[in-house]
C-alpha cells in the first residue's frame, strides 16, 4: 500500500490537499491518506468490476427469478456503499503497519534469491493460502451462534447479482478479507504483485456473483465459480470456497452446482418469464 500512498502523495495529496509543512511520513497524515485511498479505491474497484460484470456477463433473465428481491440491485449497492467505509477502518490499521515497514513486502524482483520464480511461487501460495483461510472463516461465519449477527446480511440475496459481491456486514467483509492482509506479514511478497493480486481478488469476488455459470469442462470440478457460489447463497451449508473446490471436498461440504445439472436458478427464472408471458397473452386475448 505504500506504493499507492507514495503515488497519491506525489500527484495529488502533497500538491493539492495537505499543507506542504505536513511531512509525508507523519503517522496521522499516513492514516488519513490511507483512509482516502482505501475508500476511493474500494468504491472504484467495486463499481468498475460489478458494472462490467453486470453489462457483459450477468444474464438479466435471472432478475425474473422468484427469489430476486424488490429493488435488489439498488439495495445491494446501498448496502455496499454503507459497509465500505466501516470495513475500511480495521483494514487501514493493517495497511498502516505495512506502510511503516512491518510486513515482508519487497520492492524489486531481485530482492529475494528466488527472483521471478519467487513471484510465481508467491502468486500460487497466496491463492492457496487465502483459499484455505477464507473457507474456514466463511464456514465459521455460518455457525449458528454468529450467523444471524454477521453473515446473514450477505445471504439476504438468495440469487445474487454482481452488485452483491461486496454487500457484506462490515465485520464479515473485514474477516473474509483478513487472509489477504495477513499473507504479506507471513511470507515475502513483491509490492506490485500484491497490488495486482488485490485487484484480482476483487474481480474474482464479483465474478462468483455474476450468474455466469459457463465454465470449461476441465475446470468444473476444480474451480469454485459462480454456479457453486450461487448454490451457496441458495442452500447455505455447501460450497463455502473462494477460488477452488478443494476445501469443500476436504470439509465434506462440496455440492455439485445445480446449474451444472440442468436445474440451476435460470430454470426457475425462465419459468417465471413464461408465466408472465402467458398471463399477458391471456389478458390480451380477453381484451380482444
Ligand atoms: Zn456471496
Ligand atoms: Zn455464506
Amino acid at each position: 500500500m505504500d506504493v499507492v500512498l507514495s503515488y497519491a502523495d506525489e500527484y495529488v495529496l502533497t500538491p493539492y490537499v495537505y499543507s506542504t509543512s505536513w511531512p509525508e511520513d507523519n503517522p496521522l497524515r499516513q492514516i488519513l491518506s490511507l483512509f482516502l485511498v482505501t475508500n476511493i479505491g474500494g468504491y472504484v474497484l467495486y463499481f468498475i468490476a460489478a458494472t462490467l460484470s453486470y453489462w457483459f456477463l450477468f444474464d438479466k433473465r435471472l432478475l425474473s427469478h422468484p427469489l430476486i428481491l424488490k429493488n435488489q440491485i439498488r439495495r445491494e449497492i446501498i448496502y455496499t456503499c454503507k459497509s465500505i467505509p466501516v470495513m475500511s477502518a480495521p483494514t487501514i490499521s493493517i495497511f498502516f503497519l505495512e506502510v511503516r515497514g512491518y510486513g515482508k513486502l519487497y520492492d524489486n524482483v531481485g530482492d529475494t534469491r528466488l527472483g521471478w520464480f519467487g513471484i510465481i511461487l508467491s502468486v500460487a501460495t497466496f491463492i492457496l493460502f487465502t483459499d484455505m483461510c477464507i473457507y474456514w472463516i466463511h464456514r465459521g461465519l455460518h455457525h449458528k451462534k454468529v450467523y444471524k449477527y454477521i453473515h446473514k446480511a450477505h445471504h439476504i440475496w438468495k440469487v445474487p447479482t454482481p452488485f452483491a459481491s461486496h454487500a457484506f456486514h462490515p465485520v464479515d467483509g473485514f474477516l473474509q478479507s483478513c487472509p489477504y492482509h495477513i499473507y504479506p506479514f507471513l511470507f515475502p511478497l513483491h509490492k506490485f504483485t500484491y497490488l495486482g493480486l488485490f485487484v484480482f481478488v476483487n474481480f474474482w469476488t464479483v465474478s462468483i456473483h455474476d450468474g455466469y455459470y459457463r465454465v470449461p469442462d476441465t475446470f468444473k470440478p476444480i474451480v469454485n465459480g459462480s454456479a457453486h457460489h450461487t448454490d451457496h447463497h441458495l442452500f447455505y451449508n455447501f460450497n463455502y470456497g473462494q477460488f477452488f473446490t478443494l476445501w469443500d471436498r476436504i470439509g465434506k461440504t462440496f455440492r455439485n452446482p445445480s446449474a451444472f445439472e440442468g436445474n440451476g436458478p435460470m430454470v426457475e427464472a425462465l419459468k417465471a418469464i413464461d408465466l408472465t408471458d402467458e398471463n399477458k397473452n391471456t389478458t390480451k386475448n380477453k381484451a380482444d
